[in-house]
């Protein structure tokens, strides 16, 4: 039997950062290889090192024991972000309560503080528990995509083995694939091969 041709492995320093769109980043961090699901996040670390990679982890940090915490309220999160996306794309409005309870507790408040220059500037700081302040801005770009995001351009990979989504921000609005390079090659290979079999 033929191998699955990827460029990916099953590495979370190679999660493919194909979205364009952090909400959809954030459903690629569950791929398939071959005909198995892989979820990329096998730990909290993992899904720090996916925020810090989102540029997510300027001023937050995280206790080892808030870790396990992260990484099931991250993935609760994900599956979230599928089920709404999906339906959304569907045509239907989904429950977006479990989503506003991930916003609700993403408090920020006001605050004077001096900035690099010595004046006083107001900055906003967030006042959530360490892990709802490291999902909100996650959560508030699932918000974003479903009320400003243009449903069109939200697509799955048209490989049909393939499961990883994108916001397509090319100018003709013709994007098929989550990276020319594997599906779109992969699928045109397997095309070829299909019609030289034939005939
Ligand atoms: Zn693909």
């Amino acid at each position: 039997m033929e191998k699955t041709e990827t460029s990916i492995n099953n590495n979370p320093g190679e999660i493919p950062m194909v979205g364009d769109h952090l909400a959809l980043d954030l459903l690629n961090t569950e791929m398939r290889v071959g005909n198995e699901s892989v979820d990329l996040w096998r730990s909290g670390e993992d899904v720090h090192a996916w925020l810090e990679r989102c540029g997510l982890l300027a001023s937050a940090s995280i206790a080892a024991a808030e870790k396990q915490t992260l990484l099931r309220q991250a993935r609760e999160l994900r599956a979230l972000a599928r089920h709404l996306i999906e339906q959304w794309k569907d045509g239907q409005v989904g429950d977006v309560q479990p989503l506003n309870r991930f916003l609700d507790v993403y408090t920020s408040a006001p605050q004077v503080m001096t900035n690099e220059n010595g004046r006083l500037a107001i900055t906003r700081v967030a006042k959530a528990d360490p892990v709802a302040k490291l999902l909100g801005p996650v959560a508030e770009a699932i918000a974003q995509l479903l009320t400003e995001g243009d449903i069109d351009l939200v697509r799955k990979c048209a490989h049909p083995e393939c499961i990883l989504w994108f916001y397509d921000r090319t100018k003709s609005h013709k994007r098929r694939w989550c990276s020319m390079a594997s599906c779109g090659n992969r699928y045109k290979a397997a095309q070829f091969r299909k019609k030289v079999g034939t005939n």
